[in-house]
């Protein structure tokens, strides 16, 4: 599989499956057989994922892009034994970080499920190609900062539907893509967050005249009016939520 397909998910999956390391390996730069140059991807991928671990708690040398050659089965060998061996110095996953095992499989379930909003967030510069790219990684390890990763999960971004300026028209069920928005006919909308991917879609779908879909920043979400309550009871043109 080409490094370029290697998606943040599986690796931080990885960790969450108990893995006490990742190792990626990658075609050297330049030397990619297509004109995308996923190895390009791979190196943003890997420094992005090496601050959210550090966010996390989890050392980021547990995690290790390195680039050979089909042909350099010797090098593949020794970038190999070195990582395995500097795993095994840093000790088992969760134990030499100092923290409990769950609650580091917890903090990685959050972040998982924040991929597609980390995504888009950092898209610029996960899409970007490194000027003055160089296979040693330790050299490009502040491409992403600890502020912006601080800064990322301080104003994340959720999505909320107003119970009282839903008029349940249904066009931000019809335009999510992951299907996370509770959509009932004559029924104040719902957005379930534990779906929700942020991608804010709902937001912009909303018809200005209701503008009932709400964008926090940083700010917890309202929690979701009860179901007797969703009912939109029209007088004229106006209307009632029973
Ligand atoms: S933000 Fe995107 S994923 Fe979330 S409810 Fe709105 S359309 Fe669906
Ligand atoms: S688009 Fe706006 S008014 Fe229509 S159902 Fe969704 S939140 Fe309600």
């Amino acid at each position: 599989m080409c490094s370029g397909r290697v998606d943040l998910k599986f690796v931080l999956r990885a960790f969450s499956n108990g893995m006490d390391g990742v190792f990626i390996g990658a075609c050297h730069l330049n030397e990619c057989n297509y004109i995308t140059h996923g190895n390009y991807h791979t190196m943003n991928m890997v420094l992005l994922c090496k601050r959210l671990l550090e966010y996390i708690g989890i050392n980021p040398e547990r995690l290790t892009l390195r680039f050979m050659s089909g042909a350099e089965a010797n090098l593949f060998v020794e970038h190999v034994n070195s990582f395995t061996k500097k795993v095994r110095e840093i000790g088992p996953f969760g134990k030499s970080e100092g923290v409990d095992i769950s609650q580091i499989k917890e903090k990685l379930a959050e972040v998982i499920k924040l991929i597609p909003y980390i995504k888009v967030v950092m898209n610029e510069k996960l899409s970007k190609r490194l000027e003055t790219p160089h296979e040693d990684m330790s050299i490009h390890k502040d491409y992403f900062t600890k502020e912006e990763i601080e800064k990322l999960f301080s104003e994340i971004v959720s999505y909320w539907i107003d119970p009282a300026k839903c008029q349940a028209c249904m066009t931000c069920a019809r335009r999510c893509p992951v299907e996370a928005i509770d959509s009932k006919k004559n029924m104040v909308h719902i957005i379930n967050q534990d779906k929700c991917i942020k991608c804010g879609t709902c937001y912009e779908a909303c018809p200005p005249r209701f503008g009932a879909v709400t964008k926090l920043v940083g700010q917890p979400v309202p929690p979701p009016i009860p179901e007797e309550q969703r009912t939109i009871v029209r007088k004229g043109k106006e209307k009632e939520v029973a």
